[in-house]
C-alpha cells in the first residue's frame, strides 16, 4: 500500500526556501517517496532579495547581482537546473575596480588574495595608501600571531592589529561595507572571516597565509570553463528563481504567494509532533514538518510561543537596511566614464554612496548599445536615515555624488530605487555562539528547521548550502527513521 505522503510547509520564499524545497524533491524522488510541499511567502512575488526587472533592454537588480564562485553550492544548483550554460562571467576587459580615496578614484589594488593585499607593486601605484600605511601593512609580517583567548575580535580591531588602521579604513573597511552593510567595528571575524583567523593562527601572519593559499591552489580543471570570481545568469538572478519555481510546480510544489505565516502551534506528542500554520487571512496549513526559511526576527516571532529563549537569541541578531539606486544614463556617460566595474567609499570619506558598479561594463547584456547602467549602493549600518529620503530626493544626492566622485553629468534616462528594510543580517560578536544556541534549541523540536542568511553565511551559495544541509536533516527525519 502507498505511505501517506507527509506535507512539508517551507515559511519563506526566498532562495533559502526554494532551494530547501528543491533539494528536498530531490531527496524524496531518490527515495521514491511520496512528498507533499507548500511554500508560503508573504511577498507577492518569489525570490526574496533576489529581484531581476527587465525593461526596454535593461536588466537591473534590485538586490543581489552575481555570486561567488569559489563556493561550490550555487554552481551546482544551476547545474542541476540546467542553468549553468546561462552563466557569464565579468567582462574580463574591464577588470579593474576603483576605490574614492583622498578627493578622487584611485585604482583599487589588485593581487588581493581573500581580502589580504600580497603585491607591493600595485599598493604603491594605485597611492590609495600613504609610504607609512605601506610599511605599517608590511609589519604584518613579523607581528606575533595573536596568543590563544576566546575573546572574539570585530574586523576593526582584527585587521587594524594586523595591517594598520590606514590600510583597515581604506582597504577593508569599504569591501567589509560592501558585502555585509555592516560596520567593522561590530562584525566578528570568526563569524564574518573565519579562514582569515585561521591564517593567522597557521601562519602567524596575513600576508604569509594569503600567499601560502595562492600557492596550494588547485589549478584550474581543464575541461570546466574557468569562471570569473563573480557570476551570474545571462538574463539576471531573476532566472534562477523562474527556474526553481518553474520545477518545483512542475513537481506538484503549491507555491503560495501574498500569504504571510502569522503563527505556528505544535500538535501531538513531543516525540511525534505535527504542526499547524495560521495565515494570514485565515486560512492554516498542516504539516509534519517546518522549515522556517525566514529572515531571524521572523523566525523569533513564531518560535517564541513554544521557545522563548531560542527567540530571545534570534532577536540578538541584528539586521542592516540598505538600498540600491540603478540609472541608465546615455552613452555619453559611459564614454566618459573610467572604464571598470565601479569603485568603492571608504566610510572615512563621509559619503552616502557605499559604492557604485558600473553594471553595463562588468557584464554583457545589462543595457542596449547608447546606453549605460550604472547601480549605486546606499544605506547600511549608521547610514540607514537614507532609507527615509524620498526618491526624488535620493535620486538627486546619488547624482550629485556620481558627479562629484566619477563626473557623470547628465540626468538619468530612467531610474530604479528598491529599498531593503532590515535586509542583511549582521554577524556581530558572538553570532557562531548564538547561532550554536539556536540551532542547538530548534533541534531538540522534532520536525522543525530554520535555515537561511542569518546563520551560516549571507550569500547566495552560503544559503543554498545551508538549505541543502537543512533539506538533508529533514529528509533523514522524515523518511530514514521507522515510524
Ligand atoms: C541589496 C543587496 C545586495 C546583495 N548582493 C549580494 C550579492 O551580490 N551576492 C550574494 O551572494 N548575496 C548578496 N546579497 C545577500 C543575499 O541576496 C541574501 O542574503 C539572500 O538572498 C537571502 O536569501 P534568504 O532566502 O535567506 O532570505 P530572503 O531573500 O530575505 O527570503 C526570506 C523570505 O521570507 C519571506 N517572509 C518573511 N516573513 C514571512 C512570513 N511571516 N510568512 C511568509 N513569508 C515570509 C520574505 O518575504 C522573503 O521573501 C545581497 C543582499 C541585498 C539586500
Amino acid at each position: 500500500m502507498m505511505a501517506t505522503p507527509k506535507r512539508v510547509v517551507i515559511v519563506g520564499g526566498g532562495i533559502s526556501g526554494l532551494s530547501a524545497a528543491f533539494a528536498l524533491l530531490e531527496q524524496a524522488k531518490s527515495r521514491d517517496a511520496p512528498f507533499q510541499c507548500t511554500v508560503v511567502e508573504g511577498q507577492d512575488y518569489l525570490g526574496g532579495k533576489i529581484l531581476t526587472n527587465r525593461r526596454d533592454g535593461v536588466i537591473t537588480e534590485g538586490g543581489p547581482d552575481s555570486f561567488l564562485t569559489t563556493k561550490p553550492a550555487a554552481l551546482a544548483l544551476c547545474e542541476k537546473l540546467g542553468l549553468s550554460s546561462q552563466l557569464i562571467n565579468t567582462n574580463q576587459e574591464n577588470a579593474q575596480t576603483f576605490t574614492y580615496s583622498k578627493g578622487r578614484l584611485r585604482q583599487f589594488p589588485q593581487g588581493l588574495i581573500s581580502m589580504v593585499p600580497t603585491k607591493v607593486g600595485p599598493l604603491f601605484h594605485s597611492g590609495v595608501l600613504s609610504w607609512a600605511g605601506i610599511a605599517r601593512m608590511g609589519a604584518d609580517w613579523i607581528i606575533p600571531r595573536r596568543a590563544r583567548t576566546n575573546e572574539e575580535e570585530t574586523l576593526a580591531e582584527f585587521f587594524s592589529r594586523r595591517l594598520g588602521s590606514e590600510a583597515f579604513d581604506y582597504l577593508i573597511e569599504p569591501l567589509v561595507s560592501g558585502i555585509y552593510a555592516g560596520d567593522a567595528n561590530e562584525l566578528s571575524v570568526d563569524a564574518t572571516f573565519p579562514h582569515l583567523v585561521e591564517l593567522e593562527r597557521k601562519y602567524g601572519s596575513l600576508i604569509k597565509g594569503a600567499l601560502a593559499m595562492q600557492r596550494s591552489r588547485p589549478s584550474p580543471r581543464l575541461d570546466a570553463k574557468p569562471r570569473t570570481l563573480f557570476t551570474t545568469l545571462r538574463g539576471g538572478l531573476g532566472d534562477l528563481i523562474a527556474s526553481l519555481t518553474e520545477r518545483l510546480s512542475g513537481a506538484g510544489v503549491s507555491l503560495r504567494r501574498g500569504t504571510n505565516v502569522r503563527a505556528v502551534q505544535i500538535l501531538g506528542s513531543q516525540a511525534d509532533p505535527s504542526y499547524r500554520l495560521e495565515l494570514e487571512g485565515g486560512d492554516a496549513l498542516e504539516a509534519k514538518a517546518v522549515i522556517l526559511a525566514t529572515p531571524a526576527y521572523v523566525s523569533a516571532n513564531l518560535l517564541r510561543p513554544f521557545d522563548d529563549e531560542v527567540s530571545t537569541f534570534l532577536d540578538q541578531i541584528p539586521y542592516a537596511s540598505t538600498m540600491t539606486i540603478s540609472m541608465v544614463f546615455p552613452e555619453l556617460e559611459a564614454k566618459r566614464l573610467v572604464r571598470g566595474y565601479g569603485f568603492v567609499v571608504p566610510r572615512v570619506e563621509n559619503r552616502s554612496l557605499i559604492a557604485a558598479t558600473w553594471s553595463s561594463m562588468k557584464w554583457a547584456e545589462r543595457a542596449p548599445a547608447g546606453q549605460c547602467l550604472v547601480r549605486c549602493y546606499l544605506g547600511g549600518r549608521g547610514r540607514e536615515h537614507l532609507l527615509d529620503l524620498d526618491d526624488s530626493e535620493l535620486t538627486g544626492r546619488a547624482c550629485r555624488e556620481l558627479e562629484a566622485i566619477a563626473g557623470i553629468q547628465s540626468r538619468p534616462l530612467h531610474v530604479e530605487v528598491y529599498r531593503w528594510h532590515r535586509a542583511m543580517p549582521q554577524y556581530i560578536r558572538g553570532h557562531r555562539e548564538r547561532v550554536r544556541h539556536i540551532r542547538e534549541r530548534v533541534d531538540r523540536q522534532p520536525g522543525l528547521y530554520v535555515t537561511g542568511a542569518a546563520y551560516d553565511g549571507i550569500g547566495i551559495p552560503d544559503c543554498i548550502r545551508d538549505a541543502d544541509r537543512t533539506s538533508a536533516k529533514l529528509s533523514a527525519y522524515l523518511w530514514d527513521r521507522a515510524s
